[in-house]
């Protein structure tokens, strides 16, 4: 079946869905407040409700479904949703964020359900910027939340590294090292200006310019590998074959190609990660809606998507945080971590 087609012709295909709002770590990036207002736990969806939504997304093409959180692993059972999701034929690729605190314990049951793919948050290899970063302890248990991973998943593990002026970018060159020694391919992302990030500034932003320079001083020429693919990162070579990637999301936007949106566990269905609004698709699934009405929805929607907000965020000449701390107590669903990123 052809996927439906934006007002961009950007294909309705990959689905983020969050399956809970909370998270065991407060990222500088993400979390840095003291205090959040969580979604109320009777609005957050069963694995069934997921599941049933999931289902009118691909009759209408969607076939990469990934499960985010905030931090996934910490929702009771999910292997039984990865099941779930991996029985149904439509799904081509079924894939996982986590921050892998929880993944040593947790990879073999989500493997043995289904589980295609993992990509694993790791900004530090250092203790103390660990704790700095996020405000807790635990790197030793998501070094070995990677290890168990890269052996379960071999060749389908990625490393995400969100990169902070001052914070971590003294490890670029340790991280993919890192990387390398496990056959895991990194991921350098820019610091986002996304609900939730607070304290951003462009200041605190390692470009993808600056970071490819600071590279290739350290290992050479680096190959752009031309790739035609709707994925956020573009991919690079070096001399030696190592791969890695760049996600520079702040600096050089993709949404010309952007084929992904959003759903919340409370079932909120949003366009784009700078989107204010969102579809409240539980209402529907709630209220009695069939599989093909809450498809006529999403359908009717995404053919009016026109949603670009990396892009129109790089016009703004004063660019601040996108919302300040009051905004986002207004309402959950407006911060990254219950978009799941
Ligand atoms: S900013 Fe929005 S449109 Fe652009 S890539 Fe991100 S989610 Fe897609």
């Amino acid at each position: 079946m052809s996927p439906i087609l934006d007002r961009f012709d950007r294909p309705l295909r990959n689905l983020r869905v969050s399956v809970t709002d909370r998270c065991n770590l407060r990222c500088a990036y993400c979390m840095p407040q003291e205090e959040y207002r969580w979604l109320e736990r009777e609005e957050v969806l069963r694995f069934g409700e997921l599941s049933a939504i999931v289902d009118a997304f691909c009759l209408l093409g969607v076939d990469k479904v990934r499960i985010t959180g905030g931090e996934p692993l910490l929702r009771r059972e999910l292997e039984r949703f990865v099941e779930q999701l991996s029985r149904r034929s439509a799904i081509q690729d079924l894939a996982l964020t986590t921050n892998g605190l929880l993944l040593a314990q947790q990879a073999p049951a989500l493997k043995q359900a289904g589980l295609k793919r993992v990509t694993v948050s790791l900004d530090t290899l250092d203790e103390a910027v660990f704790a700095q970063l996020t405000r807790r302890k635990g790197l030793s248990d998501v070094l070995a939340g990677i290890d168990a991973a890269a052996a379960l998943w071999a060749g389908r593990v990625k490393l995400d590294t969100v990169v902070m002026r001052g914070v971590n970018d003294h490890e670029l060159e340790a991280l993919l090292e890192f990387a390398r020694e496990r056959a895991v391919e990194l991921r350098y992302i820019e610091y986002m200006d996304v609900g939730g990030a607070t304290n951003w500034s462009m200041d605190k932003v390692v470009s993808r310019a600056e970071l490819l320079g600071r590279l290739s001083k350290r290992y050479g020429a680096i190959e752009e590998l031309h790739e035609n693919s709707s994925a956020p990162a573009e991919r690079f070579r070096l001399s030696d074959g190592t791969l890695f990637g760049v996600i520079a999301s702040t600096t050089s936007p993709f949404c010309a190609k952007c084929d992904r949106s959003r759903l919340t566990a409370d079932g909120t269905w949003y366009l784009c990660l700078y989107a204010r609004l969102g579809i409240d698709l539980k209402a529907m699934l709630r209220g009695g809606a069939s599989t093909e009405q809450i498809a006529a929805r999403i359908a009717s929607v995404w053919g009016a998507r026109a949603d670009r907000g990396a892009e129109l965020r790089l016009d703004e000449r004063a660019r601040g945080p996108l919302l300040d701390a009051s905004e986002l107590r207004t309402d959950p669903r407006l911060e990254m971590h219950t978009r799941g990123g």
